[in-house]
C-alpha cells in the first residue's frame, strides 16, 4: 500500500496524517498546534510527500466526540489481553514490547505524560495536543522496518470513553504488571493542564474574559510560548504589565501577588461567571 493510501485510510477514521523527515520527525516549521486546531483538508493529505515517513497529529477533535491521544509504549507487553477504551489504531513495533497505540480521550491532553519505573527509566509516553507520533510506513533511520498495524478500527462511531487520566492509570496499571515494577506517571510538561476540558463553554468563556479585560483597558501582548500574553493586572494599580494570561492553557497570574490560577477562576474575580455553574465545576 502506497503511504498516500494509508493517509486516506486514517482521515476516514478521523486520524489526521502528517509528512515526515527522518524517520519521525515532523517537517521544519509545522506548528502542531495550529494544524490540530485546522487540519489539513482531506485533498491536502492525500497530496503530500510522506517519502521521509508519516506521522499522526495529536490533539486533533476526533469526528466521534473527543480528542486524538497516543500510547508511545517502549516496554509493554508482548500482546495485549485487552485494547484501551477508544481505540483507533495500534501498531508494534521493531521489538517485543514496543507499540504505538491511538485513541480518543473525552479530553484534551496537552503536552505528554511519561511514565517511568522506579529507577526513573522511561517505560511510556501518552502524547496529546502539540505533538505527533510517527506512524507505519516510517522507517526509523538504522533500522530494518518500522511500526506494523496491528489493528486499524473499522468504525467511525468510536465514542470515547476514557479521560486523560483514565487513560494514564490504565497504562500504569497495565505496565506495572506486565514489568512487575511500580510504574509512576509523572507530567514533565504542564502538570496542572492535563485535564483541561476545552469544550464550548470553555471556549466562551475565555471570549467573555478577553472582552471583560478589553472593557477594564487591558491590553494584551504576546510574551512567550504557549499562548502567553501580559498586560496590566486588572486588580491593581499596575505601572508595569505583571499580569500574564494565557487562552490556550487556560491560565492566568499576577507577577505583583493579586493571585493566580485558572480561567474559571479568573472570570469569578472579574465577576463574570456567576450564572454560568459549569465552569465553576472546572474552577
Ligand atoms: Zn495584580
Amino acid at each position: 500500500m502506497m503511504a498516500q493510501d494509508w493517509a486516506a485510510q486514517l482521515y476516514n477514521q478521523g486520524l489526521i496524517a502528517l509528512p515526515c523527515w527522518g524517520g519521525g520527525k515532523t517537517l521544519p516549521g509545522t506548528c502542531h498546534r495550529q494544524l490540530a486546531d485546522n487540519p489539513p483538508s482531506e485533498k491536502a493529505i492525500y497530496q503530500a510527500d510522506y517519502s521521509g515517513g508519516l506521522s499522526i497529529l495529536l490533539g486533533t477533535h476526533h469526528s466521534g466526540g473527543g480528542f486524538v491521544t497516543a500510547m508511545d509504549i517502549d516496554e509493554g507487553p508482548i500482546s495485549f489481553m485487552k485494547w484501551p477504551k477508544g481505540l483507533l489504531l495500534a501498531e508494534h513495533g521493531t521489538s517485543a514490547g514496543k507499540w504505538h497505540i491511538f485513541l480518543t480521550t473525552i479530553d484534551r491532553l496537552q503536552g505528554q505524560i511519561n511514565l517511568r519505573d522506579e529507577v526513573g527509566d522511561l517505560v511510556a509516553e501518552i502524547k496529546g495536543y502539540g505533538l505527533s507520533m510517527r506512524s507505519w510506513p516510517t522507517i526509523p533511520i538504522g533500522k530494518p522496518r518500522g511500526y506494523r498495524v496491528v489493528i486499524l478500527v473499522d468504525d467511525c462511531n468510536v465514542i470515547p470513553v476514557f479521560s486523560v487520566a483514565d487513560t494514564t492509570e490504565w497504562l500504569r496499571n497495565l505496565l506495572s504488571s506486565t514489568l512487575k515494577k511500580n510504574i509512576q506517571a509523572k507530567n514533565t510538561q504542564q502538570k496542572v493542564y492535563e485535564h483541561q476540558i476545552l469544550d464550548s463553554h470553555f471556549t466562551r468563556l475565555a471570549k467573555d474574559i478577553e472582552a471583560e479585560l478589553l472593557k477594564r483597558g487591558v491590553s494584551l501582548r504576546p510574551s512567550g510560548r504557549d499562548g502567553w500574553q501580559s498586560g496590566k493586572c486588572p486588580f491593581h494599580h499596575d505601572v508595569r504589565p505583571s499580569f500574564s494570561i494565557s487562552f490556550e492553557l487556560g491560565a492566568w497570574k499576577c507577577w505583583s501577588g493579586c493571585g493566580s490560577g485558572y480561567l474559571p477562576s479568573l472570570a469569578r474575580r472579574l465577576g463574570i461567571s456567576n450564572n454560568r455553574r459549569s465552569w465553576e465545576v472546572r474552577g
